[in-house]
């Protein structure tokens, strides 16, 4: 009996020691974790800041160069030509104020509304928001949409601002291809619904498919393109619990993919 008691004496003390040790292992890796957010989060300033005030140098640097010419064209009594270097200073001004626009969409508010979001409705929205530069591109935009999808989970308007980017895009990439077709196709996945932007551009390389979610990345020409478009829609349908991802459609062009939750009953997580 003695002995008996002597063992589980024995074992209660070495499991204390265990539950210590593993408490001890807790509060490091939770130490650990938190350093890692931190650095993160440094990590990612960083970068912005970065790519911050390389996009704002430039336009600045040029419209301080605008500014001096005017100057001395003014003096010289060359009111046209300083008319042109203003005009100029002015589109600089202009790129710095969407810059500054767009990127205030990156202060989302997280745990912003979702609601059921009807896809149709938000398709024609951005269709038309999209028109312009459609026709501008010379673009035949097909939409294929089977009745009967169910409601997403989205916010109506973010939805509409992500399917915008992706159209005009789109309309960017099949500029000047022979084929200036667009097919934006849905259908009914198990859990949600699944929704194509297909072009028949150029393609989106292998090694750029990664990076062209980040933030200011772009391969169009200075003054068209901030490189903010699919890096806000990523982080949008983030929000939404969903997925956007690029691929290669079969047959040539670039198909960008946006997995979206169902909001009927059942089928919505959280
Ligand atoms: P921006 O359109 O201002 O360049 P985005 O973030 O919308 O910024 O796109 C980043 C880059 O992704 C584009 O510059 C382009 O290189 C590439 N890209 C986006 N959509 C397509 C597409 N449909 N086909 C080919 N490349 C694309």
């Amino acid at each position: 009996m003695a002995e008996r008691t002597a063992e589980l004496s024995a074992l209660a003390t070495r499991l204390e020691g265990e539950v210590a040790e593993r408490r001890a292992a807790e509060e490091h890796l939770r130490q650990a974790q938190a350093g890692l957010v931190q650095a993160g989060k440094m990590a990612a300033l960083g970068q912005m800041s970065a790519a911050l005030s390389h996009e704002f140098n430039q336009p600045l640097a040029a419209t301080r160069n605008f500014a001096d010419n005017a100057l001395v064209l003014l003096d010289r009594g060359r009111t046209d030509e300083a008319r042109g270097s203003i005009a100029r200073i002015l589109g600089m001004i202009d790129r710095m104020t969407a810059i500054s626009r767009t990127l205030r969409s990156f202060a989302r508010k997280p745990g912003q509304k979702l609601a059921a979001v009807d896809l149709a409705e938000a398709v024609a929205g951005a269709s038309e928001i999209a028109g312009l530069a459609l026709r501008t591109a010379g673009a035949e935009l097909v939409v294929s949409l089977p009745p009967g999808l169910p409601p997403v989970v989205a916010g109506p308007v973010r939805l509409q601002q992500v399917l915008v980017n992706l159209l005009t895009n789109a309309a960017d990439a099949v500029e000047g291809a022979a084929d200036r077709r667009i097919h934006l196709d849905a259908v009914a996945t198990g859990a949600g619904v699944r929704i194509t932007v297909r072009d028949h551009g150029p393609g989106v390389a292998p090694a750029l498919a990664e990076r062209i979610f980040d933030p200011f990345f772009s391969t169009k020409e200075v003054g068209k393109g901030l490189g903010l478009g699919l890096s806000i829609s990523y982080n949008i349908i983030k929000d939404f619990g969903g997925t956007l991802t690029v691929g290669a459609a079969a047959g040539g062009g670039a198909v960008f993919t946006v997995e979206l939750r169902s909001a009927e009953a059942g089928s919505e997580a959280a």
